[in-house]
């Protein structure tokens, strides 16, 4: 585990490691006679990987590891600020990195969380989540007919094929409400009752059928009425104008100074 990855308030480069340029975590020496400062679990991967030839990166001398509990202190203590946008949290160190989650990073709302539902790839700041989650398209429900847990996104598609769904039977006059997979027994059990339906129907609309008829004949006798009206009283009003129209335009054109008549 390499140093803390934090933004100190103030720059300083004496509690940088030399050797992952991080903030020190754990301070610890790694040479007797020049007390050069690291994190110590990087200098216990120097000994890992370099062995009894580990030696001090700055000084050169032979590696000895001393933690240094003052240092580690001090560092614990430097003030920093959260580093995830948008939030103000600022606060000692310690504070912000404390292991075993209780760290403020590890609780900070302006984190980014995946959100929980299957298929979903959002990711969102942590104190929007409970909000995003309630409105997820993707978030679980459970159909209300079959109880059945189903995404929300396909909730229609699912009804359209869930078999609880309560439908009307189609047989006009039936008003059996019926769960859908049920339908079609319900159709083998009642088809007498539905032939008697049938045939209700059927008579309902020859009684409309002899109802039109009816109809259409009067509208037949009024129209025959009015077509009278027109020949016998109408007409001949009309063409006894259009022959005095005739007669006074004849007039005015024989109505020259030689004409004697008049
Ligand atoms: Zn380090
Ligand atoms: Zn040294
Ligand atoms: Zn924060
Ligand atoms: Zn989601
Ligand atoms: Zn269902
Ligand atoms: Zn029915």
């Amino acid at each position: 585990m390499p140093g803390y990855e934090v933004e100190l308030e103030e720059v300083n480069k004496d509690v940088v490691c030399g050797i992952c340029l991080l903030t020190i975590k754990y301070a610890a020496s790694g040479c007797s006679g020049n007390n050069h400062i690291y994190c110590h679990d990087c200098l216990l991967q120097l000994v890992e990987t370099k062995g009894d030839n580990a030696v001090c990166p700055e000084c050169r001398d032979k590696l000895n590891i001393s933690p240094v509990g003052v240092m580690t202190q001090i560092i614990n203590k430097l003030k920093v600020k959260c580093s995830f946008e948008g939030c103000s949290w600022k606060g000692d160190l310690i504070d912000l990195v404390k292991e075993e989650g209780q760290g403020h990073q590890f609780s900070c709302d302006y984190q980014l969380v995946p959100c929980v539902f299957h298929d979903c790839q959002q990711e969102v700041l942590k104190k929007d989540l409970k909000d995003h989650q309630d409105n997820c398209k993707n978030r679980n429900i459970e159909c209300e007919h079959c109880n059945t847990t189903i995404q929300f996104h396909e909730k229609f598609l699912h009804y359209g094929s869930c078999g609880q769904v309560i439908v009307d039977c189609s047989f006009k006059g039936c008003n059996e409400r019926i769960a859908k997979q049920y339908l079609d027994s319900h159709k083998q059990a009642n088809t007498n009752k539905h032939l008697d339906l049938m045939m209700n129907n059927f008579h309902e609309s020859e009684n409309e059928k002899d109802e039109l008829k009816k109809e259409i004949t009067e509208l037949k006798k009024k129209i025959n009425k009015l077509e009278y009206t027109l020949m016998i009283e109408i007409k001949p009003k009309l063409e006894n104008h259009d022959q005095n129209k005739n007669n006074k335009s004849n007039l005015s054109v024989t109505n020259s100074p030689n004409a004697k008549s008049m």
